[in-house]
């Protein structure tokens, strides 16, 4: 089943419902961007009473408006002047596939500048999982990523991070259980809008997901690993580690010749124990590259003093270099790592028939190149 969406008409479009969708205007505020505290002060300096914010804050978080026309608790020239003055949206929804076999939904966003940013929505038994971008594409290059091979063009807002979830909880047949920064970017290089949209996004006023559901995942961003361990984050992280070799790790992940492993799993273990968590291991497997005794061995090595799962995903590649394992090895991997004391489990390849994996969507409709890591170090430098 294939959803194709197009309009001739620049600044409206059409969603899956048939509803007018209205882009953003760059001279209005986009309010999704704001924080509570950001919206009280918008309030008032707009000289609207302070009962007003718990009013915009159901319209724009419960009842998911587009703009403030239905917004009926507020006066007819209220609502046309925030109409005037604020905006609620800035996607055009480009494309929606969804998967006949599994439900899986891939979504391809046009941002207000033209650019492109995918979102999944994944069904596994009672989990509806919601995988959003953090980055217009990524700098940091892994050989298996349709995303690193973009490079990478900008940062995503909170607020556009915000916006994927609300389009995404509109059009999902089944409420969110999950969200994972596991779309394109990596969140960790920008990290300020990560945390402030899982602010926005876990609002008891507005949407109140819960904070330990918005799982953010890292290439391997190792000071900003050790920061969020410092802020005493009350978001889960997930690691995606993928190779445990570091000179096998340096050729499929760039990151590691900045952040090696041994520093890496050192900040993570100091995660785990400063805020009592445990974290995820994302571990790609790959046919005859990263599948073999040894690596089971070394991966089990590394993770012993950090209390974590490890979830194996079979590599969902178009590139012939990067097979994933077959499903017996796969199986036969997470029964030698189970049988080691670790709980690994192996992710079904969902939406492999509609490019699920990061970026894929994107690489199939644009030729945009940004920034890859060895054009500029200074990407990753500071954090
Ligand atoms: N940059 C972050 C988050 C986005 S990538 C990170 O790397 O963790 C999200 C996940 O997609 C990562 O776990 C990454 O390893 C995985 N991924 C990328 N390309 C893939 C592919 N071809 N097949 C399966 N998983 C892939
Ligand atoms: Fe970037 Fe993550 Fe893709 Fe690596 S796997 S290129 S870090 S999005």
């Amino acid at each position: 089943m294939v959803y194709f969406f197009n309009t001739s008409i620049e600044s409206f479009n059409f969603t899956k419902h048939g509803t007018l969708m209205q882009t953003n205007n760059p001279s209005r505020e986009y309010l999704l961007d704001y924080s509570r505290d950001e919206m009280k002060k918008y309030i008032q300096d707009m000289d609207m009473a302070p009962y007003r914010l718990e009013q915009l804050m159901k319209g724009i978080y419960v009842q998911k408006l587009s703009d403030f026309s239905g917004l009926t608790t507020l006066s007819k020239s209220l609502r046309d002047t925030l109409n005037k003055n604020v905006t609620l949206r800035t996607f055009k929804e480009l494309k929606t596939i969804k998967s006949d076999n599994d439900g899986t939904t891939k979504f391809l966003w046009s941002l207000h500048d033209g650019l492109k940013i995918e979102s999944v929505i994944i069904y596994e038994g009672t989990r509806v999982t919601f995988c959003i971008s953090s980055q217009v594409g990524c700098a940091l290059d892994c050989q298996f990523c349709a995303t690193g091979k973009m490079g990478f063009l900008r940062n995503l807002s909170s607020g556009e991070i915000v916006e994927q979830v609300i389009l995404m909880m509109i059009n999902a047949d089944k409420p969110a259980t999950n969200i994972v920064y596991m779309g394109m970017g990596e969140p960790l290089l920008n990290l300020k809008n990560v945390i402030k949209a899982g602010e926005i996004l876990s609002d008891p006023e507005g949407l109140a997901f819960s904070r330990k559901k918005i799982t953010i995942s890292t290439s391997g961003i190792a000071p900003a690993v050790r920061k969020l361990a410092d802020m005493n984050t009350p978001f889960s992280l997930a690691i995606s580690l993928n190779a445990v070799f570091e000179k096998k790790r340096r050729i499929l992940m760039p990151v590691s010749k900045s952040y090696p492993l041994d520093l890496l799993l050192e900040n993570i273990r100091y995660y785990t124990s400063k805020t009592g968590k445990r974290v995820t291991f994302e571990y790609i497997l790959i046919d005859g590259l990263n599948d073999s005794k040894k690596d089971a061995d070394q991966l089990i090595k590394l993770t012993a003093k950090i209390p974590c799962k490890i979830n194996l995903i079979p590599c969902n590649s178009n590139d012939p270099n990067y097979p994933p394992t077959p499903n017996e090895r796969a199986k036969w991997f997470a029964d030698y790592l189970h049988q080691r004391g670790r709980t690994s489990t192996v992710r079904l390849r969902k939406g492999w028939e509609i490019q699920a994996a990061c970026g894929q969507l994107y690489a199939k409709n644009e030729k945009t190149i940004g920034r890859k890591i060895s054009e500029s170090s200074k990407l990753i430098t500071h954090v």
